[in-house]
Order: structure tokens, then sequence, then C-alpha cells
């Protein structure tokens, strides 16, 4: 029998969901035939850390996906390869097999990604093969938000109103379910089929905390924006609290897109961008955040290989101390709020972003362990790990980013704790050890048995990490 013809292969990537996803929407347009491929790649995965957690959420994803895809008679091809270069033959197996002429993909942007898809498209285009790249991971693409010299900005807030004033005539409006294709014979990969193809790949499963797939991001999405978002402002520093939307592990995989983010707020807002609730207004500002950090990837790839965005802060002698690092991931530092969070992070696969800052800050500015070390760690646990946002908050904790803090304003995490978590709840719940302290001491505790004393004393090391920046020169 001969095979169907597809005339289009869409290329899955960081985009897992059927709607508002450019590539696929596009694709489909025609109804010409569209066949999707999502490659597990042992290379990228390894290389780029990704946790286990992330992992298996996507192979969650990938499940649903199959389904949904399979009701718009578009066939998900899954395939395991151990290395990036065997994307290109097992493309042009595919592309021979049902006479494919075009190749779409959303546009990844870590500099790994870029020029493995810059290699694959011009391999594909050499052979004759149409390829179109798309804009899904940011609301406005990258290199479109310039200053008056045509340069990227480096100031968040000189970006962000660019980006506002830029945003207001843009079509916001999501894109609507791909078209369904003519029906086909295709025989659709099963759940275990999929499963196999992530055998021998460390994968974490915390289904309850995460449930997979766009239907359950798009009702979180709801959720928050019908009884969260107008809080925002006020709740979203407070770890116990559910102030925040937890949308960032949908987002990371694609499984809602920022412009569904961003339309749904809007939409909340009367379509204002920076007036109206300032709860609504403080969360758009976090979605604009989001596209300055992936914004800054394309614009200064150096950070993709290690490199700090301030050059003259790559002096500082940053410390590699094993032991002190351990006792950080292992959340016991005998710092109760920087435990907690630590043990959150091993625990769920996320962080509360206020606590991301502290830890980020204890690790960088007291214990001076180089800023590389804690990125590469949250890599490793974290289900919403995107490159773009964790370097720049790594950067941004660290005082080595762009627009980062100012290297004298170090968080003291007993106070931040104080002001945070002030009853101390959210300490409580992940040390047990400090469980029936009161709120008045549970802060900064006295010896406690089953908890470590303090591994730093934190003025001491924050007035030394004060006048080791100071002696840079800048
Ligand atoms: C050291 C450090 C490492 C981080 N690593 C990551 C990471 O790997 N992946 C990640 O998605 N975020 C990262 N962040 C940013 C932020 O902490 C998370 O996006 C946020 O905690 C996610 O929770 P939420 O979805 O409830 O966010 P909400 O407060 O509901 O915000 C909505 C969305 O906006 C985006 N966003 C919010 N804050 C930021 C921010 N500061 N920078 C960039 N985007 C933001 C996220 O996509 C988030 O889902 C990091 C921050 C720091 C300080």
């Amino acid at each position: 029998m001969r095979a169907e013809k597809y005339k289009r292969i869409v290329w899955l990537r960081h985009d897992l969901r059927t709607y508002d996803n450019p590539a696929l929407f596009r694709a489909a347009k025609e109804q010409e035939g569209v066949l999707a491929v999502y490659f597990i790649c042992r290379e990228m995965l390894t290389n780029h850390v990704v946790a286990p957690v992330q992992v298996d959420f996507i192979r969650r994803h990938l499940l649903l996906l199959n389904n949904d895809l399979a009701e718009l008679n578009i066939p998900l091809v899954v395939i395991y390869v151990d290395k990036t270069a065997e994307i290109v033959p097992h493309l042009q197996k595919l592309i021979k097999l049902y006479q494919v002429e075009e190749l779409f993909l959303n546009a990844e942007y870590p500099l790994d990604e870029f020029n493995r898809d810059k290699q694959v498209s011009e391999t594909l285009r050499a052979q004759g093969l149409v390829v179109k790249r798309f804009h899904d991971r940011v609301i406005i693409p990258p290199g479109m938000v310039r200053n008056g010299k045509g340069d990227p900005y480096k100031v968040f807030t000189a970006f962000k109103n660019n980006w506002i004033e830029q945003a207001r005539v843009l079509p916001l409006q999501p894109l609507k379910k791909p078209a369904v294709q003519a029906a086909h014979s295709f025989i659709a990969l099963t759940d275990q089929q999929i499963n196999t193809l992530f055998k021998g790949i460390e994968q974490r499963d915390l289904f309850t905390l995460w449930p997979a797939g766009e239907k359950e991001a798009s009702k979180r999405l709801k959720a928050f924006v019908k009884n969260h978002i107008e809080d925002y402002q006020t709740a979203r520093d407070f770890p116990d609290q559910e102030g925040t939307s937890q949308l960032s592990p949908y987002l990371a995989v694609g499984s809602i897109s920022p412009r569904q983010c961003i339309a749904a707020a809007l939409q909340a807002n009367q379509g204002e961008f920076d007036s109206g609730n300032a709860g609504i207004t403080t969360w758009i500002s976090e979605l604009v955040w989001r596209d300055f950090y992936q914004h800054l990837v394309v614009d200064f790839p150096d950070v993709c290989k290690f490199n700090a965005m301030q050059k003259h802060t790559e002096a500082f002698p940053w410390r590699h101390d094993e032991t002190l690092f351990q006792a950080w991931c292992n959340g016991e530092t005998g710092i109760p709020i920087v435990d907690a969070a630590m043990l959150q992070l091993k625990a769920t696969g996320w962080m509360h972003n206020r606590l991301r800052m502290v830890v980020a800050m204890f690790l960088t500015k007291n214990l001076q362990i180089d800023w590389r070390m804690g990125e590469h760690y949250f890599m490793t646990q974290l289900i919403d790990g995107d490159f773009a946002a964790n370097n720049g908050g790594w950067q941004w904790s660290a005082s080595t980013g762009t627009d980062a803090a100012p290297y004298f304003r170090i968080f003291n995490p007993v106070s931040q704790s104080q002001r945070f978590d002030a009853d101390g709840a959210f300490i409580r719940r992940y040390l047990p050890a400090l469980a029936k302290l009161p709120a008045k001491t549970i802060h900064n505790p006295p010896p406690t048995p089953g908890y470590p004393l303090p591994i730093v004393d934190l003025s001491t090391s924050r007035k030394e990490t004060i006048a080791l920046f100071g002696a840079l020169k800048g």
C-alpha cells in the first residue's frame, strides 16, 4: 500500500498544544495534510540538565496531545534520538515517505536550539524543502523591541514601556484550534509506544500536583483570572498563599502560550495594559519580564555559554565549596526560610518566586557560591525550568545581569521570612523540626534538636560580599 501524502510537517518542541500554536495553525490552514513530529533527544535533555520532573511532564503532555491531534486527523510521530545530528536523517525519511513539501516550526531562542534549527533548516532547504518559522514563545518577537538607536534594551522599565506601546496595536487574540485535516489511514501511536520511547530517561512523576495538558493549563488560567488575579499585587509575595498563577510549568512546555495569558488578563482589565486593576497590571508586568529575558537570550547569546551579562563581574572570586553548596541544595543551611524553600523545590519541582530570589541571593551573596552552580541545580529540579527565565533570575540575584539587583542591596533571609511568612506557616510545612516554635523565634531559631545551626554568619558575609563587589572594576 502506498503511504499517505502529507504536505506539511510540524516539528513540535516547547509548544505542546493545539490552540494558539502558530506553526500548527498555519500548517493546517489549507487542509492539505499535516504530520506532527516530536523528537525526544537524549543529548539535549542531558546537556541542558532537564529535570526528571519536567521530562515526565513532557511525556504526559505527549500522551494527551497525541489524542487531541488525532481528533484533527493530524498524526503524531514521536521519535527517540541519541544525538541532535540524527534529527535531519529522520526528517528526510519522513519527507520522502510522505512526499512532504514544507516544514513548520515555532522558534526556540537559546543558542543550542537556535543553532540546531538553523542547521536543520539550511540542510532541508538546500534539498528543496520550504521551512517556515513562527514565534509563539513570546508575546512580541525578539528583535522588535528596540531603542531609538535600534539597539536592544538592557533596562527592563524602558523595554516594558516600548513593549506596551507596540502591544497596544498588535493583534493579541489567540489563534483558534487548527483546521481538521482529511481522514487518513495512519495508525496513531499508543500510550504504551510513547511511554516506551521515554524508557531509560530519568523521570519523576508528580501528576497529582501537576496534571498535564492544555485543558488543565487553560482551566488554571481561567481559575486564576477569576479568583486571584485582582489580588496578585498584594498576595504574590507570600509563599504560603495561593497568590500566583502557578502556570510556569505549562508555559515552559508550551501547553499554554503567553499570548493566551495576556489575552485573558486584558479581557479582565478592559483591555488596559498599565492602568485599571493593580493586580492585573502587575501580572501583565511579569509576563513582560518573561518576554524581556527571552529577548535577552537572542540579543546576548553569550549568556548561553555560562557568561555573565556584566563582564566585569566575572572577576568576582566566586567559591565552589561543595559542602556549603550541598547544604544549600539539601535544605540544611540552618536558615529556616532558605531550607523550607529548597525542600519545596525538592518536593514539588517548583518554588515560589519570592523564595527563588531569597535562596539565590543567599547562595551568591552570603555563601559567595558561583551563581552558575545554583542555576544548574535549579534546572535539574524545576518542572518549569526555562533557560531564559532561569538564567535571567540567577543573574538578577547575583548582580551579574543587566538591570540586576544592585550588589549592595542584599536580601536578609531572616527579615524576608519575617515579612513574607510572618506566622511561619510556610516554614512549618517543610521543616517539622521547627513546627512547634512560635512565630517570634521560628525565623531565626535557637538551637533546636533535629535542625542545623546556621552555616554562615549573615551579617559578616554580607559585608564581605559588598566589599568584594565594590572592589571590582565596573
Ligand atoms: C533564581 C530564579 C530562577 C528562576 N527560574 C525560572 C525558570 O526556570 N522558569 C520560569 O518559568 N521562571 C523562573 N523564574 C521566574 C519566576 O520565579 C517564575 O516564573 C514564577 O515563580 C512562576 O510562578 P507562577 O507561574 O505562579 O508565576 P506568576 O507570578 O503567576 O507569573 C506569571 C508568569 O509570568 C512569568 N514570570 C513571572 N515572574 C517572572 C520572572 N521574574 N522572570 C521571568 N518570567 C516570570 C512566568 O512565566 C509565570 O508563569 C526564576 C526566578 C528566579 C529569581
